[in-house]
C-alpha cells in the first residue's frame, strides 16, 4: 500500500501586521467604498506619516555620524513621499532625470539629492551638475562624460561607487585599480570637480557585509584625504529590512508550504522575499553603525575618522505605508484534479492586473496574507487563488490557496498589506488598455478620514 503524506490543502495563514491608519481605514464602514466608487477599479492607499515616522527613526541614527538619508524614489513613484523629504530634510536617491525633475518639483533642494545608477545619461549628468546634486560616478568612462560637463560654473560633487569585493558579480561600481585611475584623473581637475567620499549599495540585507564594507573605505577616504581630497562621506546604499510577518507565523508558513497548495502546482524557484527580519529599518542601521571591527564600533571609527555615514532606504522607509485595494469581480470554485492529492478552492478575480504587485514579476510571489473586506466574524474557511482581470493564465496575484475566511464576492474587497515598497507600482502597466490604479493619500488625524487622490505624475 503506498501511503501518501497528507498535505494540508489549503496554504499556510501567514498574518500581516496591519498598522493602526490601516486598521481604521478597513473598520471605516464607508471610505472604501467610496473611493471605489471614485476610482472604478483597483486602488492604493498612502499614508504618508508613516513614510515621515520611518524617515525620522533613519534620520535619527544617520545624524550621530553627521550623514544624510536619501529616500531611493524607484521604490514607489508617488510624489506624498517627496514631499515629506522636503519638509523634513531629508534627501532624494534619484536615477533618472524624470525622478531628480520630481525630486526638486517637491522641493527636495538639488544638493541634497544624490544621483545613482550607472552609465547615467549627459542629460542627467548636466541636470545633476546644475543643480548641484551629488554624483556617484560609477565608470571611469562616465567620470570623463563628467568632467567634460562640469565647466566650471560649480563644482561638481562626486562619489566614487565601489564594486563590492565581495559580491563580484554585481554590474555596478568600481574595482580599486579604476578607483586609484578615478582619483589620478580628478586630480587634475581641482576646482571642478569635488571627491565627497564613496558610495556602494549590495543587494541581500546583510548588517555585517555592510558594516565591514564601510569600514574598509574609511582608509579609502583617508588615503584620499592625504592627496587633497574632501572625502568626508560614505554612503552604504539601501536593502534595510522590512518585518511584514511575526517570527513564528513565517518559520511556520516555511516548514509548511508546498507546491500543491497553489493553484495549478506553482512553484518558485527563485524563493521569496525574507518577510520576518528581527531588525528592521534603522535598527538595522543601529547594528551597522555598533559592529565591531578592530577593537571599536564602526561609529566609533567614522568619528575619529571625521566621516559621515549616509543611507538610501527605499523600501524601509515605505514600511506600513501603503496597503492595495483590488475589488472582487468574481469568484467560480474548481474541484482539485484527480492527481491532486488536495480538496478543491476558489478562484477569485479580482479588477486591476498582478502588474499592481511587483513580486510576481521576479519569479517570486508576495506572501503575507490578503485581507477580505468587509471584514467577518463567522469563519468558513475558504482556499481561493486570485488572478487578476486580463487575458493571460500567468496573471496571478497569489498563487496560494489563501485560507480566507469565507467565500469572497462580487463587491468585496481584497487587500494586500504594506504594498509601498516596490510592489504597488514598479510594474504597473496599462495593459489591456486599463488605467493605471490611483492612489489615494488618506489622513486618520481628525474625527473623520479624510482622503485626497495623489497627483497623476
Ligand atoms: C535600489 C537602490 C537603493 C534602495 O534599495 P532598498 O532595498 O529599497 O533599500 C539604494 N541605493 C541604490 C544605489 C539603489 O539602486
Amino acid at each position: 500500500m503506498v501511503l501518501i503524506a497528507a498535505v494540508q490543502p489549503f496554504a499556510p495563514a501567514l498574518p500581516a501586521a496591519w498598522p493602526g491608519w490601516a486598521q481604521q481605514a478597513l473598520a471605516s464602514p464607508s471610505l472604501l467604498p467610496e473611493i471605489s466608487h471614485a476610482t472604478g477599479g483597483a486602488f492604493h492607499l498612502l499614508h504618508p506619516q508613516t513614510f515621515a515616522a520611518n524617515l525620522g527613526a533613519f534620520q535619527a541614527v544617520s545624524a550621530r555620524t553627521g550623514g544624510t538619508v536619501y529616500f531611493a524614489k524607484k521604490a514607489n513613484k508617488a510624489a506624498a513621499w517627496l514631499t515629506v523629504c522636503a519638509e523634513r530634510g531629508a534627501g532624494v536617491d534619484a536615477a533618472s532625470v524624470p525622478e531628480l525633475r520630481e525630486a526638486l518639483r517637491c522641493g527636495v533642494p538639488g544638493q541634497r539629492v544624490v544621483v545613482t545608477g550607472p552609465a547615467k545619461s549627459d542629460e542627467l549628468l548636466l541636470l545633476a551638475c546644475r543643480a548641484g546634486a551629488l554624483v556617484a560616478i560609477d565608470s571611469l568612462d562616465e567620470l570623463e562624460r563628467a568632467v567634460a560637463l562640469a565647466d566650471g560654473e560649480a563644482a561638481l560633487r562626486v562619489l566614487f561607487r565601489v564594486h563590492p569585493p565581495r559580491q563580484p558579480n554585481s554590474r555596478f561600481g568600481m574595482a580599486v585599480p579604476e578607483r586609484q585611475a578615478a582619483l589620478v584623473r580628478i586630480g587634475q581637475f581641482r576646482g571642478r570637480i569635488v571627491l565627497e567620499g564613496f558610495s556602494f549599495h549590495l543587494s541581500g540585507y546583510d548588517i555585517a557585509s555592510r558594516a565591514e564594507l564601510a569600514g574598509e573605505l574609511i582608509a579609502e577616504c583617508l588615503a584620499a584625504r592625504a592627496r587633497g581630497h574632501r572625502a568626508d562621506t560614505i554612503s552604504i546604499g539601501g536593502g534595510f529590512p522590512v518585518r511584514y510577518v511575526e517570527a513564528e507565523d513565517w518559520a511556520r508558513f516555511q516548514s509548511e508550504f508546498r507546491p500543491e497548495q497553489c493553484h495549478a502546482r506553482k512553484t518558485f524557484s527563485d524563493g521569496f522575499y525574507p518577510y520576518h527580519c528581527d531588525e528592521p529599518g534603522a535598527r538595522a542601521l543601529e547594528k551597522i553603525l555598533a559592529h565591531q571591527a578592530d577593537g571599536a564600533a564602526l561609529e566609533q571609527r567614522l568619528a575619529a575618522a571625521g566621516i559621515a555615514l549616509s543611507v538610501e532606504p527605499g523600501r524601509a522607509l515605505l514600511a506600513d505605508a501603503g496597503i492595495s485595494v483590488f475589488p472582487v469581480q468574481g469568484f467560480k470554485w474548481r474541484e482539485a484534479a484527480p492527481n491532486e492529492h488536495a480538496g478543491g478552492y476558489g478562484i477569485a478575480t479580482v479588477a486591476g492586473t498582478s502588474l499592481s504587485l511587483s513580486e510576481q514579476w521576479f519569479g517570486s510571489e508576495f506572501l503575507p496574507d490578503p485581507a477580505l473586506w468587509p471584514t467577518t466574524q463567522h469563519r468558513q474557511i475558504t482556499p481561493t487563488c486570485v488572478g487578476g482581470a486580463s487575458c493571460l493564465d500567468s496573471d496571478m496575484l497569489t498563487w496560494r490557496k489563501v485560507p480566507l475566511p469565507r467565500p469572497p464576492k462580487r463587491g468585496d474587497f481584497l487587500i494586500y498589506p504594506n504594498t509601498a515598497g516596490y510592489q504597488m507600482d514598479s510594474n504597473e502597466s496599462s495593459f489591456h488598455d486599463l488605467p493605471i490604479p490611483p492612489k489615494a493619500v488618506v489622513d486618520f488625524s481628525g474625527a473623520e478620514p479624510r482622503w485626497s487622490f495623489e497627483e497623476k505624475p
